[in-house]
């Protein structure tokens, strides 16, 4: 019973961090320079120095600088192992029975999927995360027996595409169809995962079947939303309780705006349907952070996929990934307002340089 008393304290402990803070956090990363940026000698917006206490100063022109505060700011030394360190808690709550959402926002090529799925040698936090919660599942067997189920989806032009609905079944992972519809996806396809083996397993068969129909994956991705629903069930030994609980990992669509004169038939639909899913997702996390009455869920596929994990006992955090480069400025600006109105919390007075 030792352990159901412990657990009991680690759900006291998260309400009064919840009370005090909120459920909903906004991390900014910076992706670094690149080695040509760095020999072509661009110029930067970004003073890492003043961004060590969750506040980031950029260069908006001339002397004027503008603060930014967020509840974490990682500048390009920070790594994926600090980067999650600060993520892992909210991480493990799921197992304790709480929804959690993890978006990465922010205009192309400024390490949404860096963060996200990261490298073979730079893991990112979908892979961290299946770690850890394998690794916490396995620390309480006495006391709890998990079933994790990992799901892979894909929004683009506001339809939902199952990216493992296709993929072959394996004689070691049991990958099947849900009898009923979860999540607003009709027999949505769920794999059971043992260990974080299996998971890779999946992830490449989800990624697999995201190429497929497109002529150009990098464009394809940068302009859909890959989501990873990870789904928790825990039966607590001791006194036969039974939760389940979702987890969301959402490497977002590229917030960039195209320049009209580029934009016209598909590409004018898919920039609309970006901004449109965007939007809406701003629209519902502000609203979430301000405790309005209505919530407006359903403007959306992907806010309305996630309905039942935003809001309530959720808990929601957002990456918004910027580039430090002045020629970036303009997307920079408009990426960091829209995670400050998420936030909900106001902007720091434009301050002159000292
Ligand atoms: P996005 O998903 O936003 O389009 P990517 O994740 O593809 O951007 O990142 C663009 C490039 O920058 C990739 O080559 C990626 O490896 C690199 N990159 C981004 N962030 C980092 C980082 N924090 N450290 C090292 N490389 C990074």
């Amino acid at each position: 019973l030792k352990f159901s008393e412990e657990q009991a304290k680690r759900k006291m402990l998260y309400n009064q961090i919840q009370e005090a803070k909120g459920n909903i956090r906004v991390f900014c990363r910076c992706r670094p320079l690149r080695k040509d940026e760095i020999s072509a000698g661009n110029a930067t917006i970004i003073d890492f120095e003043a961004a060590k206490d969750g506040e980031l100063g950029i260069l908006t022109g001339g002397s004027t600088k503008k603060i930014f505060r967020f509840d974490r700011v990682y500048t390009p030394k920070d790594d994926q192992v600090d980067v999650f360190a600060d993520a892992s808690p909210m991480v493990a709550s799921v197992l304790d029975g709480f929804n959690v959402c993890i978006f990465a926002f922010g205009q192309t090529g400024t390490g949404k999927t860096f963060t996200m799925e990261g490298s073979e040698q730079d893991r990112g936090v979908n892979y961290r995360t299946l770690e850890q919660l394998f690794k916490i599942a396995q620390e309480r067997k006495e006391t709890f027996t998990y079933s994790i189920s990992v799901s892979v989806l894909e929004v683009y032009n506001e339809q939902i595409r199952d990216l493992l609905a296709s993929a072959p079944t394996s004689k070691k992972l049991e990958i099947r169809q849900a009898s009923e519809g979860v999540h607003h996806v009709p027999g949505i396809v769920k794999a059971t995962v043992e260990n974080i083996k299996e998971v890779w397993s999946v992830l490449q068969t989800g990624s697999n079947a995201r190429a497929i129909g497109s002529n150009n994956v990098n464009e394809h991705s940068s302009r859909s939303h890959c989501i990873l629903c990870i789904m928790v069930r825990a039966k607590n030994l001791m006194n036969g309780e039974c939760t389940k609980s979702n987890l969301w990992l959402v490497d977002l669509a590229g917030s960039e705006r195209l320049a009209k004169t580029d934009v016209q038939g598909e590409r004018l639909k898919e920039a609309q349907n970006i901004n449109r899913s965007l939007s809406a997702l701003g629209d519902v996390i502000s609203a979430l952070a301000s405790k309005s009455s209505h919530i407006p869920y359903r403007n959306s596929k992907l806010t309305h996929l996630l309905q039942d994990s935003l809001g309530g006992d959720s808990k929601t955090l957002m990456f918004v990934q910027i580039s430090p480069l002045e020629q970036d400025l303009g997307e920079t600006l408009s990426s960091l307002n829209f995670a400050t109105r998420v936030r909900g919390v106001e902007l720091g007075p434009a301050r002159k340089q000292t």
